[in-house]
């Protein structure tokens, strides 16, 4: 009963009037936009593996200065059945598993056929976070380093997105401005670049140098090798995007960054059932989000699952890379993904104490 009163609370917020689920006494004036939080910057390191970031955190500043200022987890868990990067990717998006009644079924990992969608391939409309944002009239971005993101693009563009339903009519192209540039430094220079010049209300950023490097000289842990430079370039990256953050009044003290993963990795693949591709690490940074680990802040709301790889079915969740996108809507007043069964925003939306006792989310409603 408390937890569907604290999901009320999130959703509620979506109106046109309400109370931020962040700060109970800000009233949004305008509606969604219009809360504590207006910006949220989600940010997913291909491959980036969270004891390649503990091992030399004196080399990251900003991870540094996450693990000092965000609600985080080094135990985050992807996809049960997989850990690579479309499908991963997909599923922060849409808040849904891969496989089964709810899941979004992309299933593969190349460069997709150029005439195929996500709702092709799963014979129905797979919505996502972009269709929410943009349909509540949010400025959207997408910024990938990865051709094959471009199945982002097409699914959820001017031909294939859905007609907007929700208030005044957005459109059917639900991302904005989509740039794909291999270059990570190229590539957030211009997401910088485009930030300052009008912010996104949601904008998701890929950074695919760790990922890159894995495969080509090995997933290695060795401070010299070239997996925990490319480490340490993607904090780079982020580095770059706080201090965008920091130094533009319109964004500092308004903009939430979600920071995680699609997948580890071992050897030079990943992909398989072992501990290092499926284990993630998952960073909230955000005004009014208490700092610390999740699992200490929320003992009965997620349940660490150690070395395991817990399917969906349990009531105690691990905390889920697949939470990404719902998480960011939820922070921005908005809700939920449409069809999606993993979130925890209504946990991570209120004081610790007053956190849900379980983290298992009701599917919302398929349009
Ligand atoms: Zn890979």
């Amino acid at each position: 009963m408390r937890f569907a009163l604290v999901l009320t609370a999130v959703i509620a917020a979506a109106g046109c009037s309400g109370v931020s689920p962040l700060a109970p006494d800000v009233e949004y004036e305008n509606g969604p936009g219009d809360g504590p939080i207006r910006y949220v910057v989600h940010v997913s390191v291909d491959g980036l593996r969270p004891d390649a970031v503990t091992r030399q955190l004196s080399a990251l500043p900003a991870f540094a200065r996450l693990r000092e200022q965000a609600a985080f987890t080094d135990n985050a868990r992807t996809d049960p059945d997989y850990s690579n990067t479309l499908p991963n990717h997909t599923a922060q998006l849409t808040g849904r598993g891969v496989t089964g009644p709810a899941g979004h079924a992309w299933d593969t990992n190349r460069d997709p056929d150029p005439t195929v969608t996500l709702h092709s391939n799963r014979g129905r409309y797979i919505a996502s976070v972009f269709d929410v944002a943009h349909d509540h009239g949010l400025r959207t971005g997408l910024y990938a380093s990865k051709s094959k993101f471009a199945l982002y693009d097409r699914s959820y563009g001017a031909s294939h997105g859905a007609p907007d339903a929700t208030g005044p009519n957005d459109g059917r192209d639900k991302i904005d401005t989509f740039v794909y540039d291999s270059d990570t430094g190229d590539l957030v220079r211009q997401l910088v670049a485009d930030l300052r010049a009008e912010p996104y209300g949601y904008v998701f950023v890929h950074l695919r140098d760790p990922d890159s490097a894995g495969h080509a000289f090995g997933w290695r842990l060795w401070s010299w090798h070239p997996y925990m430079r490319a480490v340490r370039r993607a904090d780079a990256r982020i580095g770059e995007i706080l201090a965008a953050i920091d130094s533009d009044p319109e964004l500092s003290g308004h903009t939430a960054l979600v920071v995680t993963a699609d997948h580890g990795g071992t050897g030079h693949h990943h992909g398989a059932g072992e501990r290092e591709h499926y284990t993630v690490p998952f960073y909230l940074w955000a005004p009014g989000v208490e700092p610390g680990d999740l699992y200490a802040l929320y003992p009965n709301a997620f349940a660490d699952p150690s070395d395991l790889r817990p399917g969906f079915g349990g009531d105690l969740q691990p905390v889920r890379n697949g939470a990404a996108g719902n998480v960011s809507l939820a922070l921005l007043g908005l809700p939920p993904i449409p069809g999606s069964t993993i979130s925890m925003a209504g946990t991570l939306l209120v004081a610790p104490d007053d956190a849900p006792t379980t983290a298992a989310q009701p599917v919302t409603p398929e349009r």
